[in-house]
């Protein structure tokens, strides 16, 4: 009686724990500790795996942006800036101590005083905490519009997921659509950090 109780109790548990990876809640998530890399309201013209986010970037979302909107540090860590890039255009990376760097592209400028002491004094880099301005929204590089896009990579630069980023809502609830490009002519979706 009593091991037959206890057989019900297992197979229980592995039956919940099953659910949670098939929910996706445990095998794919986005890193925990990054925020949206601007305050308020953006729509995702371009989502992950949209064709215009291909090979090692297909995680990417583009947010669109108007010009000079502030583009903030998704988490502390290390930042780099690189100038005229192409295809990021005047990009930042930044690289996190959980061995992810996060990407931001097409930026119109840096932000100033951080560029300025990145190229006079911090040659290996520039501490950032997450939530500083870093820069400015553009659409340098190869791009048709103003927008953000926006990347967490691994040291091979392979793309990790962040599609479920805190603040990011899917207007389609068909995943295999929602991460296609624009649909109708319509965004895909939005964020709120
Ligand atoms: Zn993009």
């Amino acid at each position: 009686m009593k091991s037959l109780y206890k057989r019900i109790q297992v197979t229980v548990l592995a039956t919940l724990a099953l659910l949670l990876v098939v929910g996706g809640s445990v095998a794919y998530a986005a890193p925990g500790g990054y925020r949206l890399p601007f305050s308020g309201y953006a729509e995702i013209s371009a989502g992950p795996r949209c064709n215009q986010h291909y090979g090692q970037d297909q995680e990417a979302i583009d947010f669109v942006m108007q010009p000079g909107r502030q583009i903030l540090a998704s988490k502390s860590g290390v930042a780099y800036f690189y100038p005229n890039t192409w295809p990021g255009g005047n990009m930042v990376k930044i690289y996190h101590s959980d061995g992810l760097h996060s990407t931001y592209a097409h930026l119109s400028s840096f932000e100033a005083t951080k560029y300025w002491y990145y190229t006079h004094y911090y040659t290996n880099g520039l501490w950032v905490n997450q939530g500083e301005v870093i820069g400015y929204a553009g659409s340098t590089g190869n791009s048709t519009g103003t927008h953000l896009h926006f990347s967490v990579n691994r040291s091979n630069n392979s793309a990790v997921v962040i599609y479920d980023l805190p603040g990011i809502r899917w207007w389609i609830s068909n995943v295999a659509n929602r991460w296609s490009c624009t649909i109708d002519g319509r965004n895909e979706g939005s964020g709120s950090g």
